[in-house]
């Protein structure tokens, strides 16, 4: 088997993660009731990976999810997707759909065999590096953000009509991606990321309607080491129409700066200052093993 375009763990088997199915009778397929996490793997080590299982299992308790694999399970299953991938820089998602019913016809969660699948593919920027170097284009999207009373955001989760609906509207107007606003008009977050603003020196973040994301803790970390001022506060249309720097945050693609937010330019068009020094600093410490699980590529041998 060739597992070089990335290896997938489903149904209880590796398999490459291109011939890897599931059931259209998943209720993770038809009802989006599914939770997931997504870890990198940089240079053969996982990035900040407790972080990442900490979160899923976070998730997956809200969800009222229960895996068929525990903690060390699922730390073994997404390691050994890596090992058989080799990939050394990988996009590695870890998923728990809600499954099929025993009882066919049900529509009880509780009456659902909870899937896990998970798979190990090449890196992927939310951001292509071309577009980083010269700073994103950010559409402020019309769509709000799905009240946080029916979609948690601190929820990882796959209802992502919102997010889509925003991102497909910026792609209409010649954008990058979007930024949406909630209902009130308070900033959140893009499809695949958390956005960043500097004023005046000050970093900022939202402090609603936003998975709290781990590059985002790790960037407010940075700042702190740095001696940066930083805050979660909330932020306004206004606060983007204003800022000398915006950037955004994922770990598909780490730091990744915006020149354009809502048809504003800023710092001459041109990724700004600070967000370059985070974004350097961000993989400077990757280089230098920050909360870093190296893979056991050896792991590969016996699958
Ligand atoms: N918001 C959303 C909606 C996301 O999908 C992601 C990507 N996981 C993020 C924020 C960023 O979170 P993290 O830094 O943990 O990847």
């Amino acid at each position: 088997q060739d597992f070089s375009g990335g290896a997938a763990f489903v149904g209880g088997a590796y398999v490459p993660a291109s011939e890897a199915r599931i059931s259209v009778l998943d209720w993770g397929f038809t009802r989006s009731d599914v939770t997931y996490d997504v870890v990198h793997v940089r240079d053969g080590g996982f990035f900040r990976l407790a972080d990442h299982l900490d979160r899923f299992e976070r998730s997956l308790a809200a969800m009222r999810l229960a895996p068929p694999h525990d903690r060390a399970g699922i730390a073994t299953i997404v390691a050994r997707c890596v090992a058989l991938s080799g990939l050394r820089d990988a996009y590695v998602a870890m998923i728990c759909t809600r499954g099929r019913p025993r009882v066919f016809g049900s529509r009880r969660p509780a009456d659902c065999d909870n899937a896990f699948v998970a798979y190990a593919i090449p890196w992927i920027d939310v951001i292509p590096p071309a577009v980083q170097e010269r700073g994103a284009h950010l559409h402020i999207a019309s769509i709000p953000r799905v009240g946080a009373a029916s979609v948690d955001p601190t929820v990882k989760n796959y209802q992502w009509g919102d997010l889509t609906r925003g991102l497909l509207e910026a792609h209409d107007q010649g954008a990058d991606t979007a930024v949406l606003l909630d209902a009130e008009g308070f900033v959140t977050e893009g499809p695949g990321f958390n956005v960043f603003t500097v004023r005046d020196g000050v970093v900022s973040t939202p402090d609603r309607g936003s998975l709290e994301g781990i590059t985002r803790w790790s960037v407010l970390e940075l700042c702190e080491e740095i001696g940066l001022p930083a805050r979660i506060a909330p932020l306004r249309r206004e606060d983007l129409l204003q800022a000398d720097e915006m950037f955004c945050t994922t770990t598909a693609g780490g730091v990744m700066p915006v020149s354009r937010v809502g048809g504003h330019i800023m710092a001459n068009d041109r990724p700004g200052p600070v967000s370059t020094r985070l974004k350097s600093l961000y993989w400077e410490k990757h280089a230098a093993g920050w909360h870093r699980t190296p893979v056991n590529y050896a792991d590969a041998d016996h699958p």
